[in-house]
């Protein structure tokens, strides 16, 4: 081989491994799933894709057996990954997957809480505090305090009550708390979402969570009149979690302010930062963007 041709076929080897370096996405994801009173089989290849839309995600999903099945065989792997994205509401793991699940936020992974992820796992403990605050499933004053906006702060409400519920669907404002945390950070200070479910009285051990942004949960809308968390962030052990409580079915999930705290919140759970732009469709105080 000639100086020219042994040059040529570097170049070629250069630019191939460049190639490959750029296409590989620099996170990890895995999506869990298998259970869900929510359409799982609709929401999970959407998730998946907007996570792969940011260019930052390579995204597996593990699918736990069916309900009613056995689920002690579900032991995905959880530690070869940044984030695990929850869409999963269904029976028990086994210990030790929920020892692994457990290990892997505490050694510094990430836990993306969407919707009805925080409906399951009432008894586990250390998922309540991953998760902040859940819903259903008996919850009630004995797991944890409610959170509300109150007076320019936070407050934890002790009240007794069940824990878990929501008013009929409808457009809501999403209002944020917490400007300077990464995942909020640039985005306007209130957002509308079209219409969906406004979770309310969500309670739980509510240990080392940041509230980011709260919707207001109106009684002509068989709300509480509280300002209810919408888009929490919760520290635990090395790991966080992102908490996004609104985006119940594939209709919701073309609104961009899911679609845009979602992909944020799990830049950040995988990776303690967020690198993504605001887009210019984003929502403004008095309009809903979705993409059709
Ligand atoms: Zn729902």
């Amino acid at each position: 081989m000639s100086l020219k041709h042994l040059f040529a076929a570097l170049a070629v080897c250069v630019l191939a491994a460049t190639v490959v370096t750029a296409a590989e996405p620099p996170l990890k994801a895995l999506i869990i799933d298998g259970q869900n009173n929510h359409n799982w089989k609709e929401s999970t290849p959407i998730l998946k894709r907007l996570l792969e839309e940011t260019r930052l995600f390579k995204v597996d999903v593990a699918t736990s057996p069916p309900k009613g099945k056995d689920v002690s065989t579900y032991k995905p792997d959880f530690a070869a990954y940044n984030v695990v994205v929850g869409n999963y509401n269904g029976a028990e793991w086994a210990e030790e997957t929920k020892k692994a699940f457990v290990d892997f936020l505490a050694g510094g992974g990430g836990y993306v809480c969407y919707h009805a992820s925080c409906n399951p796992f009432r008894k586990w403990k250390e998922y309540n505090e991953i998760i902040a605050v859940g819903g259903w499933g008996g919850r009630n004053e004995t797991d944890g305090p409610f959170l509300h906006w109150k007076d320019g702060k936070i407050i934890h409400d002790t009240s007794p009550g069940s824990g878990g519920g929501h008013g009929p669907q409808h457009p809501f404002q999403i209002v944020v708390r917490e400007p300077d945390h990464p995942i909020t950070k640039g985005l306007p200070p209130a957002f509308m979402h079209s219409a969906d479910e406004l979770y309310h009285r969500l309670r739980g051990p509510a240990k080392n969570v940041t509230v980011l942004a709260t919707a207001f949960s109106a009684k002509e809308k068989r709300g509480t009149g509280n300002h209810e968390p919408m888009l929490m962030a919760i520290a635990y052990g090395k790991g966080r979690c992102f908490h996004i409580a609104h985006g119940h079915a594939g209709k919701q999930l073309k609104s961009v302010a899911f679609i845009v705290p979602f992909q944020r919140g799990t830049e950040w759970a995988a990776s303690g930062k967020v690198t993504q732009k605001v887009p210019a469709d984003f929502p403004t105080a008095d309009k809903v963007s979705r993409r059709e």
